[in-house]
């Protein structure tokens, strides 16, 4: 029986070994996952790592060609997508164009075959969810993009999915349109305590949202943990950089990461270990960063406190020490 008549809610999800190609191709390699239910996981990761075509495999999209899907105690993997419960977000432009909200929100009902008064009743209780009730009988050209998105989202979300995958369902907004559509995001899933699987190339994005964040490279999962293990404890150069924040130092061990607002600066230069030149200061409002140049790490900035800045100013063109304690140290796996 499919998960989703079978009234599961709440199932854990499982990626065991799963691999996509495409020709010579690899772009998915051989990656496990668990997925706790009702968590917001976000899949976070430069283009082309793999990201969509994992989620599209998650969804039934796109054929596994190796490993298993496994979706509390199915094995989801050769089942099509109205079978799976998951339900993929489209973006905005998928609403269909010649259909009111209303409609578009109720269209997958009507597919299955149910009663036109019952799928009204359930479209306009999924619009009330995302608060576009009111706009119920409206075209989607005469929404707004948010608006567009909320509607979409209520289109997804009407098969009760157990998992609700989303491929980069911000990126067509502007800048404080996306912020308060991902607090939306977020407090939806709260709500509704399933889980959501969000694709995102943006580390703001995945830290803001995720309950477990997963940076892929290159098709393969680099590191999964909250976003606080992954900013304070990144596994690679590679998630280093990609997060950003953090300064990638050579020592005798190997690579190392410190976070920027761990640098400590002083222009007491006598008997320091390592010593930059200040080469641009530039304020951020909150702190100061500073950025420097030194033999010992290509790129190097050091995020300041105003108030430390201002007890101490640099100027460009001074030479400083520059330290840290030994416990905002992490050390890098190998550079991939
Ligand atoms: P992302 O979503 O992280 O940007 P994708 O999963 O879309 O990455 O793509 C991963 C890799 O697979 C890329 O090298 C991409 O060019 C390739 N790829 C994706 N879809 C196809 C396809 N339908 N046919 C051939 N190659 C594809
Ligand atoms: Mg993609």
């Amino acid at each position: 029986m499919p998960n989703q008549e079978a009234g599961l809610r709440g199932s854990d999800l499982e990626l065991v070994q799963v691999t996509k190609r495409y020709g010579a191709t690899v772009a998915v390699d051989a990656i496990n996952l668990r997925v706790k239910a009702g968590t917001y996981c976000c899949l976070l990761g430069p283009s082309g790592c793999g990201k969509s075509s994992t989620l599209r495999m998650i969804a039934g999209h796109e054929a596994v060609s190796e490993g298993d899907i496994i979706l509390g105690p199915t094995n989801v993997t050769d089942l099509p997508p109205a079978r799976r419960g998951t339900a993929m977000m489209f973006q905005s432009y998928a609403l269909f164009p010649h259909l009111s909200c209303a409609d578009n929100v109720a269209f997958s009902l009507k597919m299955r075959g149910v009663a036109k008064a019952q799928r009204r009743a359930e479209a306009m209780r999924l619009l009330e969810l995302v608060a576009m009730e009111r706009y119920a009988e409206r075209l989607p050209a005469q929404l707004s993009g948010g608006q567009q998105q909320r509607v979409a989202l209520a289109r997804a979300l009407i098969t009760k999915p157990q998992i609700l995958l989303l491929d980069e369902p911000l990126s067509a907004l502007d800048p404080f349109l996306r912020i308060k559509m991902r607090a939306e995001l977020k407090k939806l899933q709260k709500e509704l305590g399933i889980t959501f699987i969000h694709v995102t190339h943006g580390e703001d994005e995945a830290m803001a949202l995720a309950d477990l964040m997963v940076v892929m490279n290159q098709g393969l999962i680099e590191q999964a943990g909250t976003p606080r293990e992954v900013f304070n404890a990144p596994a690679t150069a590679f998630i280093a950089r990609f997060i950003g924040g953090h300064n990638i130092v050579a020592d005798a061990s190997g690579a190392i990461a410190v976070r920027t607002d761990k640098l400590r600066l002083t222009k007491a230069v006598n008997g320091a270990a390592r010593t930059a030149v200040v080469s641009d200061v530039e304020y951020q409002g909150s702190y100061v960063q500073v950025g420097l140049a030194a033999d010992f790490a290509t790129e190097l900035t050091a995020n300041l406190s105003e108030a430390a800045f201002d007890a101490e100013p640099f100027n460009p063109g001074d030479t400083v020490a520059v330290s840290w304690r030994e416990a905002d140290i992490h050390r890098l796996g190998a550079a991939t």
